[in-house]
């Protein structure tokens, strides 16, 4: 069974282009979604997100909407913890595909190490 986790230096939930993420709103409360607006850079990508290191320069102080965490998740989405695992799959994987391509590096690297990898 593949087990979600983060990929180093992949970074492709960092670009935050809103025309690519319509239903904001539907998730976000007011004042997050000004702090999310607030986030977006050149190219679309998170005025936090260092380009050339592929990190988050605030990683321990990121927003709420930036962590996958159950309860998080639970109240956001509406993701049960046990729906968790697929759900941030599915999540990353279209993210990854939307930034980077489908038959990228960056989505091989993600489907290897979460165990979906060939
Ligand atoms: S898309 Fe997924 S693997 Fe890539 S940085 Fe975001 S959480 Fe990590
Ligand atoms: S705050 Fe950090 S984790 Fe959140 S989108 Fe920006 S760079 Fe990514």
């Amino acid at each position: 069974m593949a087990t979600w986790l983060c990929v180093k230096q992949c970074g492709a939930c960092c670009h935050l282009e809103p025309a690519e993420r319509p239903e904001l709103a539907d998730y976000l409360t007011p004042e997050e979604l000004d702090l999310y607006l607030s986030m977006v850079g050149e190219g679309g990508w998170c005025v936090n997100f260092d380009r050339i290191t592929r990190e988050c320069r605030i990683y321990p102080n990121r927003p709420r909407f930036c962590r996958v965490e159950a309860d998080i998740f639970d109240e956001m989405y509406g993701v049960e913890a046990d729906e968790l695992n697929d759900f941030a799959i599915e999540c990353c994987q279209e993210q990854i595909e939307g930034v980077y391509g489908d038959r990228s590096l960056e989505m091989l690297r993600f489907n290897h190490a979460i165990g979906m990898g060939k």
